[in-house]
């Protein structure tokens, strides 16, 4: 069977971003009503030999549920379906509570957590990846997935993964 990875986080840290960037151009699907086009949440994507299934948790949304309890059943799904998950976090602030929510949910599974650090689209910035040692997560990668930069380092750390 495939591999299985999720990306979770909480909201606008560039989960979607990233997502899209691995899967390539096929960047979103066409809703049924004319005008409306939605993220898409899963799709097939590889690197090198390896293929697997991608899973946007972003983008699985509970009707009525505050952000708690949608960043819970994000992460919920992340840790039952996943064979490796990807945290995404943004460097452009400082580690919320809201991360270290995440992380003390995925801390329990025992599952592979690969810790982007996204938004670091320049290397003058680079420092604040080491904030995020904080999490207890493992070492943090640099990413920005609005300039492709650091996805191959996701990419390598997935199949070495999975
Ligand atoms: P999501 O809510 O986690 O899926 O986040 P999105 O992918 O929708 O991105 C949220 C916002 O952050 C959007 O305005 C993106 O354009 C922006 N964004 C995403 N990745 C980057 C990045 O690497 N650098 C910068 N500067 N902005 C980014
Ligand atoms: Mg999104």
């Amino acid at each position: 069977r495939k591999g299985i990875v999720a990306i979770v986080g909480r909201a606008n840290v560039g989960k979607s971003t990233i997502f899209n960037r691995i899967v390539g151009e096929r960047v979103s699907i066409v809703e049924d009503i004319p005008g409306v086009t939605r993220d898409r949440i899963y799709a097939n994507a590889s690197w090198l030999t390896r293929e697997f299934r991608l899973i946007d948790t972003g983008g699985i949304e509970l009707a009525n549920a505050s952000f708690t309890e949608q960043i819970k059943m994000q992460a919920q799904i992340a840790i039952e379906e996943a064979d490796v998950i990807i945290f995404v976090v943004s460097g452009r602030e400082s580690v919320t509570r809201e991360d270290e929510f995440v992380a003390r949910m995925l801390q329990k599974s025992n599952k592979p957590i690969i810790l982007a650090v996204n938004k670091i689209d320049d290397q003058a910035f680079k420092d604040s990846i080491y904030d995020f040692y904080s999490l207890g997560i493992g070492d943090p990668i640099a990413v920005s997935g609005s300039h492709g930069i650091g996805i191959g380092d996701i990419l390598d750390e997935i199949v070495q993964l999975l």
